[in-house]
């Protein structure tokens, strides 16, 4: 059995849809459960339709077309589309606090209507397949409305639904990114939230592998926009998979959890080039046994703010951080890298909400300091869960930064923990071309062989 999850840009149009199901077709033989996100830019467009900036037509527009395009009988989204059309009106007028709710019911239908129509298209190709809701097959969750929590105790029962399902030689189209609480109101598991639901159904049923498909290559070793022979990485360890979520939207950061604790390995496939391996996430054990590849990929994100407090007082302090922390924690900011000095902290945050306040408060807490904010900053990194065996490694990446052209790119902070699944570092976020030309230049060709 394996699970096979379809993202928006692989159900852009019919044409897409087509090779959806000829790549599903081929695999039948696995025993597939195929999971899918709402069709290409639906899911924005249902939030603009909850702000009352959208028209409905519109979103009842692009699916007709699809379902014409397709051949299909228009009556089968005419029951989800009528529920639609009555949950969103009077959406704007609603109090605050009922509006996470009901933006969550109103993207729902976004996945809804995708497995509706994709499993009919199946249908008309040969293939016995059924649309089916999530929460229809079990998926309960919390009632964090936009980021809600699978509960563990609708693993047995979703296995119990989709195995029954499969014994039957059909095919699941289930819906992803979609649940419903215990209340029995529609949640949804955060954006890119359907390769969440994938991993979740592979750990519910032990899945031989979940692939989740999308419309470009796997993981590559550097952005190829900027590296031109940026190439296609073969493998690559769980623990570099997590980091790198962090820095590509690839995946949701929570897509990993299930398939580490069970062992299930993923695949990055792509839908333009079906025969092609991809990348595949798999333990460590096995890559080392096959001769693993020490740095994997340089990444990058941009636009990011770096705070750093600087204050006399917290020479030979204790429980100095612990202040510092309770302020971000406050305002839900969520801290990625950090540095300290005997007396000054710098960290780095990508969210701008509520930042100045903990600023405001962090200056008013920690009496004579001195908090200090820069924007327009990049994070830089390298990864590879081997590269801590590597010796002047970190001597490499710096002298290919000072040799840059035409003058040495300036780091403002560098952090690498004990386990060194990656070596990281801050620059302007106009250095950031350069700084990956430079280091995908210098380590993949020194580094890459096992
Ligand atoms: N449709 C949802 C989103 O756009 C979930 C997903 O695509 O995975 O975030
Ligand atoms: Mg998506």
């Amino acid at each position: 059995m394996i699970v096979m999850k379809f993202g928006g840009s692989s159900l852009r149009n019919a044409g897409r849809i087509k090779q959806v199901a000829h790549i599903i077709k081929g695999r039948l033989s696995l025993s597939p459960m195929v999971v899918v996100s709402a069709f290409d830019g639906v899911t924005e467009k249902l939030i603009a339709l909850s702000h009352n900036k959208i028209h409905f037509s519109v979103i009842e527009n692009i699916h007709k077309k699809i379902i014409k395009d397709l051949s299909l009988d228009e009556t089968i989204i005419s029951g989800v589309i009528s529920e639609l059309k009555c949950s969103y009106k009077g959406s704007p007028s609603l109090p605050l606090r009922d509006k996470p709710k009901q933006l969550d019911k109103i993207i729902s239908f976004g996945e809804r209507l995708s497995a509706r129509i994709v499993s009919s298209y199946l249908n008309q190709k040969g293939i016995k397949a059924q649309a089916f809701d999530a929460y229809d097959i079990g998926l309960l969750t919390d009632s964090h409305f936009g980021q809600a929590s699978p509960l563990k105790e609708s693993y047995p029962v979703i296995k119990k639904e989709v195995l029954s399902i499969i014994r039957k030689k059909i095919v699941p189209v289930i819906t992803g990114f979609i649940g419903r609480d215990k209340q029995g109101n529609i949640t949804t598991l955060g954006r890119n939230g359907s390769d969440y639901t994938a991993t979740i159904i592979a750990a519910c049923i032990n899945a031989r592998e979940v692939q989740l498909w999308s419309d470009s290559e796997g993981i590559m070793s550097a952005d190829p926009r900027i590296v031109k022979d940026a190439r296609p990485i073969e493998q690559i360890t769980f623990d570099e998979a997590s980091e790198l979520a962090y820095y590509s939207r690839r995946f949701h950061p929570l897509t990993l959890l299930e398939c580490i604790r069970k062992n299930i390995p993923v695949r990055i496939l792509n839908t333009y080039n079906p025969t092609s391996a991809g990348t595949i996430i798999r333990p460590l054990s096995i890559l080392r046994r096959e001769g693993n590849r020490p740095v994997k990929c340089i990444v990058y994100k941009k636009d990011i703010f770096l705070l750093t407090i600087t204050s006399p007082r917290m020479l030979m302090q204790y429980g100095f951080l612990e202040k510092i922390f309770k302020v971000f924690a406050k305002y839900k900011i969520i801290i990625d890298m950090i540095a300290t000095s005997e007396i000054s902290v710098s960290v780095t945050t990508d969210r701008k909400y509520h930042l100045n306040l903990a600023l405001e408060e962090l200056s008013r807490r920690i009496i004579g300091s001195d908090v200090k904010i820069k924007e327009k900053q990049a994070i830089v990194c390298v990864i590879g869960q081997d590269i801590k065996y590597l010796s002047g490694l970190s001597g490499d990446i710096f002298m290919a930064l000072k040799q840059s052209r035409p003058g040495g790119i300036d780091i403002k902070m560098i952090s690498q923990g004990y386990t060194r699944t990656n070596i990281a570092f801050v620059v302007d976020n106009c250095e950031v071309r350069r700084a990956v030309k430079a280091l995908h230049k210098t380590l993949l060709a020194k580094w890459t062989t096992p």
